[in-house]
């Protein structure tokens, strides 16, 4: 059985905890709306995942730069971008219970669309066109107030220490400004030739109204962008070709294609040639995954404008001058996360027992195998057991030894965590039935089959897999 959309939130936020996947941010002091913690089995899923974009998005390609850049930027930068007039959404708040709402989800929710061009009054009439049918999610009623414009941007104090409101410095809104800001440093230091790409994984820090869905919607979260510089009207083709290796990327890394699909949008912002999203089917339905997003020169032509520093391109070949065009490609790290664990998610019935597992591809598995000795009471077992793991681990990091409970609870609980090989040592390994010495017992997660394997096998036999 796959997850059902009813309870299907509430089950995997529980086994996040559970099994060390994510926790809620500080939440000993109770917590802080919109922020998550990764634990131990959740940091090794997000670099198995972060290592699956990079070698897709810079080592497979051919012209495919990665970079880091720093999170604070000159205020000015988000001025170009647009992003202190133009990055807000908007918020009503229910008169009843004083919770607040995004004006245009909502909308969304009952069939309307409400573009990001509009102006507060335009959002208004369109709200108070349809508040009848919005009813607050806490309380029920149908009274909200005005809808206002709430800019996302989250200040900082950086270098204020006068108190006296000099310019805020911005936490970044989004992460790809980063990778506009050094372009021209990119250019300079390695000569890429057009097309060429820049990949990034970084934060990104939203004021969201209403922080809601686990991962999905958080207030800190982290993007991985690729920004594609082109020659200008070269789009059409290289945007399509890109659209289709991102779709491939996502079933690489194991995620049904049944619960994807890729979804236009209806409103364009004004420099943009075409935007898509590849989308989710998350438990509450469709939602966004990947921004896939044909930006013209709009973000370079900003940054040599407001920068007053030349952003052209110079054709090595034959010296012709421009500013490249962009195709981008961003995705929260937080949703991808989010649906690799709904995507993996699975209950066996066992005779009436519920068997929760995780299907996760070899490679994202945050354990590839576990290892542990059939009793943990025998101590000749244990050693052996013990050097079977040590040995293992030196090859393969994400190794993990179990020897809690019985033999069936460990299988429960890897399954939970999604580790696709259980290895037991048991007295045959010690040489009990003289031709199964050395050998040891490899239950695999999805069939739950075991199969003997010789010691010697078991690294060379897991790296096969992942
Ligand atoms: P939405 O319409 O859901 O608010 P967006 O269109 O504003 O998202 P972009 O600005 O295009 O999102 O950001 C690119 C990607 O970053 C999104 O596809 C999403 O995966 C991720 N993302 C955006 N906002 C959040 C958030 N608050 N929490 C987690 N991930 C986010």
């Amino acid at each position: 059985m796959e997850l059902e959309t009813s309870n299907g939130m509430e089950k995997i936020v529980s086994l996040c905890k559970r099994r060390g996947f994510v926790y809620p941010g500080s939440e000993i002091y109770g917590g802080l709306a919109g922020i998550y913690d990764f634990g131990p089995r959740g940091v090794e899923l997000l670099n198995n995942l972060k290592k699956a974009w990079w070698q897709a998005n810079v080592y497979d390609k051919e012209n495919h730069y990665g970079l880091d850049a720093g999170m604070f930027k000159n205020p000015r930068a988000w001025e170009a971008s647009g992003h202190t007039s133009g990055f807000s959404d908007p918020m009503a708040e229910c008169k009843k219970c004083n919770t607040r709402i995004r004006v245009d989800k909502a909308l969304e929710a009952i069939g309307v669309t409400a573009d990001e061009k509009m102006s507060e009054d335009e959002i208004n009439a369109l709200f108070d066109a349809h508040r009848a049918q919005i009813a607050c999610a806490k309380c029920g009623a149908h009274d909200f107030s005005r809808a206002k414009k709430f800019n996302l941007l989250v200040k900082s104090n950086l270098g204020d220490f006068t108190s006296e409101g000099t310019e805020p410095v911005y936490l970044p809104g989004e992460a790809c400004q980063g990778i506009y800001l050094d372009y021209k440093n990119i250019v300079d230091t390695m000569q890429p030739k057009i097309p060429f790409g820049v990949a990034q994984i970084g934060k990104a820090f939203r004021n969201e109204i209403s922080p809601r869905n686990f991962l999905f919607r958080c207030r800190e979260f982290e993007q991985a962008d690729t920004q594609l510089f082109i020659k200008p009207h070269e789009n059409k083709e290289a945007y399509e070709a890109l659209k289709k290796d991102r779709w491939n990327w996502f079933l690489s890394i194991g995620i049904k294609e049944e619960n994807l699909r890729l979804k236009q949008h209806e409103n364009l912002v004004f420099y943009a040639k075409d935007a898509w999203d590849v989308e989710y089917k998350f438990p509450w339905g469709f939602d966004e995954l990947e921004g896939i997003h044909d930006r013209s020169d709009y973000d370079l032509t900003q940054h040599m404008k407001f920068s007053g520093v030349d952003l052209n391109y110079t054709d090595p070949e034959n010296g012709e001058k421009y500013i490249p065009w962009i195709l981008e490609t961003s995705m929260g790290m937080g949703r991808l996360f989010l649906a690799v664990i709904a995507d993996a998610y699975h209950e066996d019935d066992l005779g009436g027992e519920v068997r929760v597992v995780l299907k996760l591809h070899p490679k994202l598995a945050p354990v590839k195998a576990m290892v542990s000795p059939l009793l943990r009471n025998k101590p000749e077992l244990v050693a052996r057991a013990r050097e079977v793991y040590q040995a293992l681990k030196k090859e393969i990091p994400q190794i993990a030894w179990d020897d809690n409970g019985n033999i069936g609870k460990r299988y429960r609980r890897q399954d939970e965590i999604g580790t696709p090989y259980c290895i037991t040592i048991d007295f045959d390994t010690l040489g009990e039935t003289a031709e199964l010495l050395d050998t040891v017992t490899v239950r695999d997660r999805d069939s739950g089959e075991q199969t003997r394997m010789k010691i010697a096998e078991l690294a060379s036999f897991i790296k096969s897999k992942i």
